[in-house]
């Protein structure tokens, strides 16, 4: 059950262990298949935030 994410850029399924590339944003760790998609969530980190946001739950 743990270990598993979902890059927010690109939404592949990411092992948290293997993740090529991880980001902190909001206190929230973020987990990326590729550095391309890292540099691509830091340029824009709200773009991507917004899709996880609807998953319920909010910042406090
Ligand atoms: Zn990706």
């Amino acid at each position: 059950m743990f270990g598993k994410a979902k890059d927010p850029v690109c939404g592949m399924k990411v092992t948290e262990k293997t993740a090529a590339a991880t980001s902190e944003h909001m206190g929230r760790v973020h987990y990326f298949c590729s550095t391309s998609c890292k540099e691509k969530f830091e340029k824009n980190p709200t773009k991507y935030m917004k899709m996880e946001e609807r998953k319920g739950g909010c910042c406090g």
